[in-house]
């Protein structure tokens, strides 16, 4: 039998600890106390610390579930990557912890305006991106739409009485049905009409054209058939 006493643990807690992680308060050493520890490690290395949304890592883990998920299923899957407008003249004028409050406030609305099954992530200093299970193409525009808005409504106190006003831009693409495709493929569909809503003018999305699926029911089963015998 294990005892856990003999584990060195004295790393990890010096590594929360360092990251200012919440210590477990249970009985150390006891099963609850050490479940907390793996917890806090977890916690640690998926999420970003700026923000406490998803990190990069753990993002494209969950983007190439995704890709697979849709490629059996079939279910369409909606990808968007943010990048917050004109950032740097935030930091020029007001400073980096004006800026990292500015990244924080779009964060947390951005957390804010999706549904439990959503991932929302920070995938770079002040970009994000969020990948959406079962969304039909008619609700792509809509959604997308609907975070522009929430953030362009923030007000974010930078410092006392000094209030900013802050813009995204969105790109998008759905998750190609019924074909073998990869998350690093996917991402660079959504970053391509993203760099099309900077071109056209700012705090806009835009979305990649979905093109309807036109295999048949037979198709897919055949496709199905493949990926299972592939897996056994
Ligand atoms: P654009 O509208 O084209 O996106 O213009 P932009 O000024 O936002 O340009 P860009 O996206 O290239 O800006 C990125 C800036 O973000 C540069 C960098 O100094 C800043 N940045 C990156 N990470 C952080 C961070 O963690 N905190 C702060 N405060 N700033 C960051
Ligand atoms: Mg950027
Ligand atoms: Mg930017």
């Amino acid at each position: 039998m294990l005892d856990p006493r003999q584990l060195r643990l004295d790393l990890a807690l010096k590594l929360l600890s360092q990251a200012g992680a919440r210590l477990p308060d249970n009985e150390p050493y006891s099963q609850a106390w050490l479940q907390d520890v793996v917890d806090a490690l977890c916690d640690l290395s998926s999420k970003d610390a700026l923000t406490g949304l998803v990190n990069r890592r753990s993002f494209e883990m969950a983007l190439s579930r995704e890709v697979d998920r849709v490629a059996r299923s079939g279910e369409p899957a909606l990808l968007l990557v943010v990048d917050i407008d004109h950032f740097k003249a935030v930091n020029d004028t007001y400073g980096h912890a004006a800026g990292d409050l500015v990244i924080k406030a779009v964060a947390s609305a951005l957390n804010q305006g999706v549904r439990p099954m959503d991932t929302v992530a920070r995938v770079g200093g002040e970009e994000f991106a969020i990948v959406l299970p079962s969304c039909p193409a008619s609700f792509g525009v809509m959604v997308a739409e609907r975070m522009r808005e929430r953030v362009s409504e923030l007000q974010v106190e930078v410092a006392p009485g000094q209030v900013l006003a802050v813009t995204i831009s969105l790109g998008g693409a759905f998750a190609p049905q019924w074909v073998r495709s990869s998350s690093l493929l996917w991402m660079e569909r959504a970053d391509r009409q993203l760099y099309r809503a900077k071109a056209e003018g700012r705090n806009r999305a835009c979305l990649e054209v979905q093109v309807e699926s036109l295999v048949s029911a037979e198709e897919k089963g055949m496709l199905f058939a493949v990926t299972q015998q592939e897996s056994e």
